[in-house]
């Protein structure tokens, strides 16, 4: 299969780095799935091409909606994985005119509130971080319909539950992207609770 074959934006794909040119498992059956609206849950270990199996037709919906403020944000556990996601990310958003933040505990507080007075239309963040800045009303999340737990199973692990129910409360509802290496038993309950019984499984 190519990528091609995946209905995605022409501009999209020319972004995506030359040595991609056939999509993974993973991403031949996350991206129709994702780009028609449906949650998702994928047992996918790094290296798989999970960023790209949600990045790019999570990109290319936002690119749809015109919406003026953030509308997605992706949550993960390290703030290397959110370095590793957002250079994944920026060059897609660019292709569409898209911007794409990241946030995370390591960074002075008042340097992000400065920057997301210009709010990007996808924030990358570990959970404490985005959590305050949603309760101090920093990150105005009214049009966020898309949620992206990343590497969920180390969210777990790492002890953010709390913080990720905070979050899931405070955001609209919208579709929702579980993406994680394993399935500890706390993770599925954490999947029945947030997943649409419509959500597509892959393993
Ligand atoms: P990830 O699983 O998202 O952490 O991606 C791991 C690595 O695989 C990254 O360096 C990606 O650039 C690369 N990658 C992602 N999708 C593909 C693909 N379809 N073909 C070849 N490499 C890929």
């Amino acid at each position: 299969m190519l990528f091609s074959q995946l209905s995605l934006n022409d501009s999209l794909l020319k972004a995506l780095p030359l040595s991609i040119t056939q999509p993974s498992r993973i991403q031949q059956l996350a991206i129709p799935a994702i780009l028609s609206g449906q949650d998702v849950l994928a047992l996918a270990q790094t290296g798989s091409g999970k960023t790209y199996a949600y990045g790019l037709p999570m990109l290319q919906r936002i690119s749809q909606q015109h919406n003026l403020g953030c509308s997605a944000v992706v949550v993960v556990p390290t703030r290397e994985l959110a370095a590793q996601v957002m250079q994944n990310l920026t060059p897609l958003a660019s292709a569409l005119d898209l911007q794409v933040d990241v946030v995370c505990g390591a960074e002075a507080i008042e340097l992000q509130m400065e920057r997301l007075s210009k709010p990007a239309h996808v924030i990358v963040a570990t959970p404490g971080r985005l959590l305050a800045l949603i309760q101090q009303g920093i990150i105005a999340c009214h049009h966020v319909n898309c949620m992206v737990l990343d590497e969920a199973d180390r969210l777990l692990d790492m002890g953010f539950i709390n913080d990720i129910n905070a979050i899931i409360t405070a955001l609209p509802a919208g579709q929702r992207l579980l993406f994680s290496a394993t399935m500890p038993s706390a993770l599925n309950e954490l999947a029945a609770q947030l997943l649409s019984t419509k959500s597509l499984r892959i393993e």
